[in-house]
């Protein structure tokens, strides 16, 4: 099968869809971030052909080989998005790469990107992770420890999220989840919402989601052999 032709398809396919549940909903239509992650070039510079700027990426090594050397001659067009855990020696990359990191999820990690901003000169935009199934295997705030974390980015810290990421347990029905989550937010006073992937960002535009993050219905099966 063509790349170019499959993946120009599926971005328009999941466009329309995003703007179908938006405008059903009468909720502001959410960024479509194209989750790359582990997809080989040729796929990417089919979503590239086609139009996409925003991408997805969860591993800052693989990322920064990706969008630092391979596609390097894009990277100023682009919006690059860290969803995937961060390990407080790779903030420094994670910093000078992204513009937007998804997955801030402990007070060692904010201080490491502030001490980054300083050390690079910018300071990426950021989300707070909640572990709303307080899964063991999985990141993110457990959802009792929002509060008190949020206070401390804001007082100890001068930090102020764009919002909160969640990704629900794999086996429960989706809905229930991003309704806790935009509550959780409106509470908490953000507005940003990263929730939604590609079986299920059609349930969590009606709550409110602001970035949905969509790789596998776009880009075909990751194939991680
Ligand atoms: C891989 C991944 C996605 C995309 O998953 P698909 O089901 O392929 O759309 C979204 N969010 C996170 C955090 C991911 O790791």
């Amino acid at each position: 099968m063509n790349d170019h032709l499959t993946i120009a398809d599926a971005r328009t396919e999941i466009l329309q869809r995003i703007d179908t549940a938006s405008k059903t909903a009468g909720v502001t239509t959410p960024t479509l971030i194209a989750v790359s992650k582990v997809q080989p070039d040729n796929r990417i510079q089919a979503g590239l052909d086609a139009g996409l700027t925003v991408f997805g990426e969860n591993r800052v090594q693989d990322a920064q080989t990706r969008w630092g050397e391979t596609f390097a001659s894009y990277r100023n067009t682009l919006e690059l998005h860290l969803i995937g855990p961060l390990q407080t020696n790779k903030a420094k990359d994670a910093v000078a790469l992204f513009d937007v990191i998804h997955t801030l999820d402990r007070e060692k990690l904010a201080k490491a990107l502030l001490n980054a901003a300083d050390a690079v000169g910018r300071m990426p935009r950021v989300f707070i992770q909640v572990n709303l199934g307080e899964e063991d295997q999985k990141a993110g705030v457990a959802p009792d420890n929002l509060p008190a974390f949020l206070d401390r980015l804001r007082s100890e810290y001068k930090l102020e999220p764009e919002g909160l990421m969640c990704i629900p347990p794999i086996n429960e029905p989706a809905a229930p989840h991003f309704w806790r989550l935009e509550k959780m937010a409106k509470i908490s006073g953000l507005k940003g919402l990263s929730m939604g992937m590609s079986a299920d960002f059609e349930t969590a535009i009606p709550f409110g989601a602001t970035h949905v993050r969509v790789g596998s219905a776009l880009f075909g099966a990751r194939d991680y052999t």
